[in-house]
């Protein structure tokens, strides 16, 4: 009997042992696809079987090349450009264009104007991402008086420019449309889990296969090597805006392409805003609109909406400073 018992204990332990040694299998890594558009890297990641998720990718793409051909400021022939032409008149934009326009407008008064979709006068002046050169003060305070988002009006009939001098810029918005459509897209081509980033904007579905949770890393603002990696907050729209993408320095002073439409000079109070956000559109707007208003004003607002967290770091002389949204502290670290 004693000898049974004894063979049992070491077959478990055998056994024990066996199991605790042979490695768990590796997870199936997702199938991945880079490609420019929108002006940016557009990664889409799926979990699934290698060729059915393959398939999909053009879903995706195509959403940001529609985006582009509707909204890009970098082109004569977009729907924009239509408005702007269109000198006053009523425009009927398409379905995607006036759901932009009608968010783009919402939160443009929620935040104050600090993200104001008809900032398009200073943008084209100070030229990013091209831009050299800071323009003389007369220049900028032309361009600041063409900046009113209460001259742009969407309602049932169109839209149209209450004053024909303004101009349009969705930068700060059209690639966060783009990943939710292609969001969209890629769940009803049947992709049950994934993620999509495009410079700066994430957003993900569905579970991990191997159970994992989802985990971010955002890069540190000023070393490029480094990243903060984020928990799963339980929002899957996640957007970074920062003044270290689109620069130039002068006399030691970083002009860089996201502007104050109140002053019509970049933005100085932050060096980068992370927003999370039920979608990558709202993301997207509001990591500007942060980005512009600052750690006290942004975070105040950004408290006060339901379901939308931010992050935000400052330079000081004494080092990076962050400062979060209650949902999000705690949730957050540096990693080397
Ligand atoms: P990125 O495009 O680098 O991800 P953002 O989402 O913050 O950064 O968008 C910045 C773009 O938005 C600029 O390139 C410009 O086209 C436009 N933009 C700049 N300042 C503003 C602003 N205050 N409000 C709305 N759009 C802006
Ligand atoms: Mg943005």
């Amino acid at each position: 009997m004693a000898v049974i018992v004894k063979r049992a204990i070491f077959a478990l332990a055998t056994l024990l042992v066996v199991l605790w040694i042979v490695p768990s299998p590796e997870p199936q890594p997702p199938v991945r696809e880079d490609r420019l558009a929108l002006g940016t890297l557009v990664t889409v990641k799926l979990y699934g079987d290698d060729e059915a998720m393959t398939s999909l990718f053009p879903l995706a793409f195509a959403q940001f090349d529609l985006a582009d051909s509707l909204m890009s400021r970098y082109r004569d022939d977009s729907e924009v450009a239509a408005i702007e032409r269109a000198g006053g008149r009523s425009v009927v934009p398409s379905p995607a264009v006036h759901h932009v326009l009608e968010r783009s407008i919402h939160w443009a008064r929620a935040c104050e104007g600090a993200f104001d979709p008809t900032v398009g006068a200073l943008t084209r002046l100070w030229n990013f991402p091209d831009a050299t050169a800071v323009p003389d003060s007369a220049s900028v305070d032309s361009a600041l008086a063409l900046v009113d988002y209460r001259a742009l009006v969407v309602n049932e009939h169109g839209v149209h420019l209450a004053r024909a001098d303004v101009r349009l810029d969705l930068g700060a918005a059209a690639k966060g449309y783009a990943v939710d459509q292609a969001v969209e897209a890629l769940r009803s081509g049947g992709a049950q889990s994934g993620l999509i980033e495009a410079g700066g904007d994430i957003r993900y579905w569905g579970e991990k296969p191997d159970g994992h949770l989802w985990r971010f890393g955002i890069q540190h603002p000023r070393d490029p090597n480094r990243y903060f990696e984020v928990e799963d907050i339980g929002l899957s729209a996640i957007a970074t805006s920062g003044d270290y993408q689109q620069y130039f320095l002068k006399d030691t002073q970083r002009y860089h392409h996201i502007i104050d439409p109140q002053s019509g000079w970049p933005a100085r109070r932050l060096i980068s805003a992370t927003v999370w956000a039920e979608t990558a559109m709202d993301a997207d707007i509001l990591s500007t609109a942060v980005f512009v208003l600052g750690a006290k004003r942004g975070l105040e607002l950004v408290e006060q909406w339901p379901r939308v967290e931010a992050l935000v770091f400052t330079d000081t002389a004494g080092g990076l400073k962050s400062q979060a949204t209650s949902g999000v502290q705690g949730r957050f670290r540096f990693v080397d």
